[in-house]
Parts: C-alpha cells; structure tokens; sequence
C-alpha cells in the first residue's frame, strides 16, 4: 500500500519544490487539470487529531502518583483488617458490639504506625485470635 495515497481520487499525493505537505492537482473526469489541489493534510487532519489525543489521554503515573495509589490501596486493605479484627474481639467476647467501630479506628491507627498505648492490650488479644501485623 503507498503511504501517500489519495484514495478518494485514486492518485498519488507527491511533494516538490516549495510544497508545504503532500498534494496532488485535481483532474476533472477526461483527465483535464481544474486548478484545484487535494491536500493530504486537510484529508488526515481529523483522524490524526483523534489518533494524537487519545495517545495522550492516559498520562503517565509519575512516582509519586504510584506511591499515592499505593498508599490509598494499603490504607483501604488495612481498614479492612482493623475492622476485620475488632469484629473477632466482638465475637470472642472482649468487646461489646457498638464498640467494634471505634476499636476498628484503634486498629487501623496501630497499622498505621500510631502510637495507641491505651488499646495495646486489646491489639493483643486480636493478634491471639489471629491477627497478623503486615
Ligand atoms: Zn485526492
């Protein structure tokens, strides 16, 4: 296929000369040269525009951006676990049921790194039930 084909009047566009982008003169039906230029170009404008902005679309995650998405990722699985955790003390019986909200918030501070003194008996008795530090 040539890469320079004009396949709405079967030619081929050329370049010479002072010629900005690839053209080639529109012929009437017997051959006969009307003045008028096809421009490659002007045919390619729009699909090249499209082409160019959806490579652009998705824009590349800087370090930054991964240490984010990272964080967020780790930040939801640890919400997970502590509330995970304060369900089991619940259930073991070392906390009372409206208390799992808050003993969750406890844990999820410890994953977090805080210091929570007050509530490190109740972390280890989640790590007896089977909590696991990550
Ligand atoms: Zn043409």
């Amino acid at each position: 296929m040539a890469e320079h084909w004009c396949s709405e009047h079967e030619t081929v566009f050329f370049k010479r000369g002072k010629m900005k982008t690839f053209a080639h003169p529109i012929k009437d039906e017997e051959g006969n040269s009307t003045g008028e230029w096809c421009n490659e170009a002007e045919q390619e404008i729009e699909p090249a525009g499209t082409r160019g902005q959806s490579r652009q679309k998705p824009p590349a995650m800087s370090k930054d951006d991964w240490a984010e998405k990272d964080r967020i990722t780790r930040k939801s699985i640890e919400r997970q676990q502590s509330l995970e955790q304060a369900v089991n003390l619940c259930i073991a019986n070392k906390i009372p049921l409206e208390k799992i909200g808050s003993i969750a918030k406890t844990f999820e501070a410890y994953l977090e790194g805080k210091d929570v003194p007050a509530k490190s008996k109740l972390i280890d008795e989640a790590k007896k039930l089977g909590a696991t530090e990550s």
